[in-house]
């Protein structure tokens, strides 16, 4: 499908796959199973400038296209779905709504020292009582002179551990539910802001997953994002571009899953042949190439929409649906291949395995993804 891509795209996804190729592959397998932070990964990553890809030069960026980004998270993802979602909750769901929802001044203060990787992001909506129900947050935002005062706690927060910048959702006005939250820009070093639980984890384990909590946590004014009270909004337009880096972690995954697929079935004999001589074996590589194909021509339309400004939220839902299940189809279709080895850590699809699993739930579970989806059809 690299004729669908222009040459800049063309030449973004080779210099970012030559990079994951000789610097992610030979530490992902390492750094999941010790649960470590790939930071010398994300240094290198900012001076490639993938910290901060789709976001002009003016601010810090590499002022290319989304598409670019998209493809930048599935070439990382497809050695480190972990560093794919570092790289991708930091830039869809931190960097992209002070691009898109902030002042001017927002924008000159934060964007620089997030594109350059300098600082990192993460995005605080999830509760313990408000996760697809992202509307029945519980944190609060009080207006004492002329501070807002943040009281309350975040779940699961990608990234939790490292940033220094949270994008942060609080009600404002409690009795309006999703038309009374606002979002905040908030630093780690305010007063109040604490790191709490650190989650252990199925996959993705080198990626940092915690809680954050406020407490009497002082923001001025000038910290709010976008407009008072229409917070929510925020949260469903930065998701939208959120669920296309999902889509893009999900690609890399079923592609890693297809590709050691394919080599194994090659090496390994029994009854005196390869078994990818066996039909049986042919057609589960065939069912998990279309299915990672279709998922990519989805993944690629929804991004090409969110370049051309076309609004896109069915289409990014379509997208994260269709990748994350054909991850997931692919990454235990290639242990089916490799066999009782494939259920073992001496092979990486089981970890392709435990990783696919989440591109299901985060962002939005697949259960929303089909209500986004049907909504769309019924409107
Ligand atoms: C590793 C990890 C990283 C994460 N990173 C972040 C992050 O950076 N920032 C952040 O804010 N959040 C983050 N999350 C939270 C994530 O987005 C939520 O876990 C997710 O949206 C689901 O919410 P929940 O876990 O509360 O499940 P629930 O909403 O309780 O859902 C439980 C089940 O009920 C189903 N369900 C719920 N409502 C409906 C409905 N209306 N119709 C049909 N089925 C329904 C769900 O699909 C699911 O199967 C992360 C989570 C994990 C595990």
């Amino acid at each position: 499908m690299e004729y669908l891509l222009t040459q800049e795209q063309r030449m973004m996804k080779e210099m970012v796959a030559q990079f994951a190729r000789e610097h992610i592959a030979p530490v992902a397998r390492n750094n999941q199973k010790e649960g470590r932070f790939p930071s010398e990964i994300i240094t290198r990553a900012a001076e490639l400038g993938l910290m901060g890809i789709a976001y002009p030069a003016e601010y810090g960026g590499a002022g290319m296209d989304f598409i670019s980004y998209m493809l930048a998270v599935a070439e990382i993802s497809r050695y480190c779905a972990s560093t794919g979602v570092i790289v991708s909750a930091h830039s869809s769901l931190a960097v992209d709504p002070i691009y898109r929802f902030g002042t001017e001044e927002q924008k000159k203060s934060y964007m620089p020292d997030l594109c350059s990787g300098k600082k990192m992001g993460c995005f605080c909506l999830t509760e313990s009582a408000a996760g697809s129900d992202a509307g029945a947050t519980k944190t609060t935002a009080t207006l004492v002179g002329d501070r807002w005062v943040i009281n309350g706690s975040k779940q699961f927060i990608t990234n939790g551990n490292e940033a220094d910048i949270a994008i942060v959702f609080a009600s404002t006005n409690p009795p309006a539910k999703t038309k009374g939250i606002t979002a905040f820009i908030i630093e780690r070093s305010r007063p109040g802001y604490t790191i709490g639980k650190i989650e252990h984890k199925l996959g993705i384990k080198s990626s940092s997953t915690t809680e954050i909590r406020f407490e009497e946590c002082t923001v001025p004014a000038s910290h709010v994002l976008g407009e008072l009270n229409r917070g929510f909004k925020v949260a469903m337009l930065t998701l939208d571009g959120g669920r296309l880096g999902i889509a893009a972690q999900a690609l890399g995954i079923a592609r890693a899953s297809i590709e050691d697929a394919v080599k194994y079935a090659k090496e390994r004999k029994q009854f005196d042949r390869p078994i990818a001589d066996f039909e049986a074996i042919q057609w589960m590589l065939a069912d998990m190439h279309t299915r990672y194909e279709s998922a990519w021509l989805l993944t690629y339309r929804a991004s090409l929409m969110k370049d051309r400004n076309i609004p896109y939220s069915a289409e990014a839902a379509t997208a994260k649906l269709a990748a994350s299940e054909a991850a997931m189809f692919c990454a235990s279709k290639a242990i089916q291949i490799h066999g009782g080895y494939g259920y073992t850590e001496e092979f990486d699809v089981e970890r392709y395995y435990r990783d696919a699993k989440i591109t299901e739930i985060y962002e939005g579970t697949s259960e929303i993804m089909r209500l986004v989806i049907a909504a769309n059809l019924l409107k």
